[in-house]
């Protein structure tokens, strides 16, 4: 390797002394791929620089958040305007109210929103409101989607947890992990038959509008619709976890950009990552009658110390300005773009692969048939998978490190960047071939 990364693996060595794996979340580590993962200092647009100076198209993107790029001159005057006046009230403050008056314009459902700080928290309290409004405890879950890690649903999770080959965390009790049944995405026949046995127990479904936590599996065969239409039949409700799709695939997330053409509404949706433009926040929404069960209208608690922070809503409301139709224009030009370049360099070194969209969100499956299911998921090689991603990050390119991930582009990658790209991929899939 070329790339010098010195530094790097010396904040490793010294982050392990008092972090457990040295990060702060488990992807971070680089276990599913192996090798030393890089200490970032500085972005700027789709670029990403380490403690070593080396330089990066960054095809992360924090996970999503980062829709307009590092950096954007707009978000961080906002973000400094905002710190200048105080951190935080633990009291209510404008800014907060603005970013939600932004969210209930774009999605028409969302007629009340609650702040929270995380996208696990915003889960949570969506299951703790669906449990209280049909008096019900089981949840319904689809193997391969994550919803955070909070116990009820980390239960066949995909994300980090698939990554790491974890089927089940130790510490969920028993008692909640029988509260959450896990079918397979994409089975309406198996959601229906459980109904059929067990619908009456049934608090609600949760999915993701298009999976893309176990790389991205798009929904067939109308599977958001028929999940609707069984739950509405039983009385159980729908969570919508818009926390990676929500305001990344189109203005109005995954439900704005099928809807109203697919007819459908979930009863609640749950959003993070662009709503905080990289800072925390996440929110659960819905209907004004769902969500006025909350406190202190109504009984079921929830709360958080810095929740609707002045300085976060502000970077929020910042990303969200910068939204606009051009941007989504531009996101979905470069997905394509850079779908298609990674796919025509694997074509030509011979390396099966599947490229998948869910909207502007994508990844690749180093497997030569489609990926509709978990299992379908679970057959790639990630060995070559491993490669490639090595080669790509140690010529500049930073992917996640992980096959079961998705892809984010954001509104800053020019044609440089994809052409820088291409170029890297061409030699990244000589790696991969060398493997498969
Ligand atoms: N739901 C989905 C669909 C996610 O992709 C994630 C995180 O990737 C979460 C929930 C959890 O969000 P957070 O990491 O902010 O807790």
């Amino acid at each position: 390797m070329n790339q010098n990364i010195d530094a790097s693996i010396a904040w490793h060595n010294r982050a392990q002394n008092v972090i457990p794996g040295g990060v702060s979340s488990p992807v971070r580590a680089f276990s599913g791929v192996g090798g030393n993962p890089r200490y970032f200092v500085r972005g700027k647009g789709s670029r990403i620089w380490d403690v070593d100076g080396n330089e990066y198209v960054d095809l992360v993107g924090s996970w999503g958040p980062m829709i307009v790029g590092h950096a954007h001159d707009h978000v961080v005057a906002k973000v400094t305007e905002a710190a200048a006046l105080s951190a935080s009230f633990g009291a209510p403050s404008p800014n907060e109210v603005l970013l939600a008056e932004e969210i209930t314009k774009r999605v028409v459902i969302a007629e009340r929103v609650r702040f929270v700080s995380s996208g696990t928290e915003a889960v949570m309290t969506a299951v703790r409101l669906a449990r209280a409004a049909t008096n019900r405890n089981v949840i319904v879950k689809f193997a391969g989607c994550y919803h955070g890690h909070s116990d009820a649903l980390l239960v066949q999770a995909g994300s980090g947890v698939l990554t790491l080959g974890l089927p089940n965390s130790p510490g969920v009790t028993p008692g909640q992990a029988q509260d959450t049944v896990v079918l397979p995405y994409n089975d309406a026949a198996a959601l229906e038959q459980l109904f059929a046995a067990r619908g009456h127990e049934i608090a609600a479904v949760i999915t993701e509008p298009t999976p893309a936590n176990m790389g991205v599996v798009p929904p067939i065969n109308n599977f958001n619709g028929k999940i609707r239409e069984i739950t509405a039949k039983h009385g159980a409700l729908m969570i919508l976890d818009e926390v990676m799709t929500g305001f990344r695939v189109s203005a109005g997330g995954w439900w704005g950009l099928v809807n109203p053409s697919e007819g459908w509404e979930p009863d609640i949706l749950t959003y993070g990552k662009v709503i905080g433009g990289g800072y925390p926040v996440a929110a659960v929404a819905g209907r004004a009658k769902v969500m006025n069960l909350l406190a202190p209208l109504g009984s079921v608690y929830q709360a958080g110390t810095l929740s609707g922070n002045p300085v976060a809503t502000a970077a929020g409301l910042a990303t969200l300005e910068l939204c606009d139709p051009a941007l989504y224009d531009t996101l979905d030009l470069r997905a394509k773009q850079v779908g298609e370049v990674i796919s025509a360099a694997l074509t030509a070194e011979g390396v099966a692969h599947q490229t998948q969209f869910g909207g502007n969100l994508f990844s690749f499956f180093f497997t030569d048939k489609p990926v509709v299911t978990f299992a379908d998921a679970q057959t790639q090689n990630t060995k070559a998978f491993n490669a490639f991603f090595h080669a790509m990050l140690e010529n500049g390119v930073s992917l996640p490190p992980s096959a079961f991930e998705a892809w984010f582009v954001s509104g800053a990658h020019t044609d440089a960047d994809i052409e820088k790209i291409e170029s890297v991929a061409k030699l990244a899939a000589k790696s991969a071939a060398a493997v498969s």
